[in-house]
């Protein structure tokens, strides 16, 4: 797989990103016993191995469980930590009693759950810290001083965003010392919003590298039965999944290839971020790298995924 910079950073790494978010569902029962440990370290290394260097955490996966189980990968796998750029996230606080969801980018919660995560994945440091969802209290200057200190102490390498509008960016990006080199966004032939509002546009103008979640749709592009409450489900979802597998047949290639090689081809170099737990769907995914769609055909699936013709 092609390497790629994230922004103007020096920092680096695969085009696709692996996501760590179901890696849960591999922990039966609470407890991440060795059955469930040997089932993680199964999909990291065929994901290692097919060539992906980037892994998407965050530490409201699994409520910490997908960061603690990647933490047992990584110490059964001892050489992998310095080949891989690894991302985690903050900022999201699950319901607990009476309290509700809510989002948390005060210095004191962004400094304790990065402290949380190194810990729970036994590492020093972590490539990339992302702020998962735009808290609508956040006081840009109180985050840029954490960022500012989880940089001096090496916790964190580079800092990015997720879900966030341009102007969020912007307002941060004002407040912040060192350049913002991602947001983390949910774009696929399911949920084609970031490529209409300017999101994606906004990326190229600051040069950050876009991270595409969810690309397809959470598995909803593919079978009705899949999908998370998160993603986009378009009403038009038949038609769309008809267009891609008969486009898909057309050119000889699995439907989830095709589908990643559709936002590769976009000029703002996204790196999509691939959810599936099954090797050799993680390994054929890589083949979309390989992928080039005629403007015509990149169209194609585009009016496929709108559910009308462009004007
Ligand atoms: P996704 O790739 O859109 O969906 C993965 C799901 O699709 C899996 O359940 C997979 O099942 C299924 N799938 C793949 N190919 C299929 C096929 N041909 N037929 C049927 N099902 C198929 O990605 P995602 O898991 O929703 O999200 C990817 C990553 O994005 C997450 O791990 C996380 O790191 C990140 N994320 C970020 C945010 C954010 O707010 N920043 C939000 C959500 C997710 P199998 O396992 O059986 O292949």
């Amino acid at each position: 797989m092609k390497t790629i910079s994230f922004g103007t950073s020096t920092l680096t790494g695969s085009r696709l990103a692996y996501g760590c978010w179901r890696l849960p569902e591999t922990v039966q029962n609470e407890s991440i016993n060795p059955s469930s440990a040997a089932e993680a370290c199964r999909i990291i290394s065929a994901a290692m191995e097919a060539g992906y260097t980037v892994f998407d955490q965050a530490d409201v996966y699994g409520q910490g469980k997908a960061e603690s189980i990647f933490g047992v990968v990584l110490n059964q796998m001892k050489d992998i930590r310095d080949k891989i750029c690894l991302i985690t996230k903050c900022g999201i606080i699950p319901p607990s009693g009476t309290l509700a969801y809510r989002y948390d980018f005060s210095r004191d919660y962004i400094l304790r759950s990065c402290e949380a995560s190194l810990k729970r994945m036994g590492v020093e440091n972590v490539d990339l810290l992302l702020l998962h969802r735009p808290d609508f209290l956040m006081n840009p200057v109180e985050v840029a001083s954490a960022f500012d200190e989880l940089k001096s102490s090496g916790k964190v390498r580079e800092f990015g965003v997720s879900n966030f509008s341009m102007h969020q960016v912007r307002l941060l990006q004002d407040a912040c010392t060192m350049r913002l080199v991602t947001n983390q966004l949910e774009i696929s032939l399911c949920n084609t919003t970031c490529l209409t509002d300017g999101t994606l546009d906004f990326c190229m103008v600051e040069r950050m590298t876009p991270m595409a979640w969810s690309p397809l749709g959470g598995g909803y592009l593919l079978n009705s039965e899949k999908g998370n409450s998160a993603a986009k489900r378009p009403a038009h979802i038949e038609s769309l999944r008809t267009s891609l597998l008969e486009f898909s047949q057309k050119r000889g290639e699995e439907p989830e290839v095709v589908a990643l090689a559709w936002l590769l081809k976009h000029p703002s170099g996204m790196m999509p971020v691939v959810g599936s737990l099954n090797p050799t769907r993680i390994a054929n995914m890589t083949r979309a790298d390989e992928m080039d769609l005629s403007r015509e055909e990149w169209y194609g699936l585009l009016q496929a995924g709108l559910g009308y013709r462009l004007p």
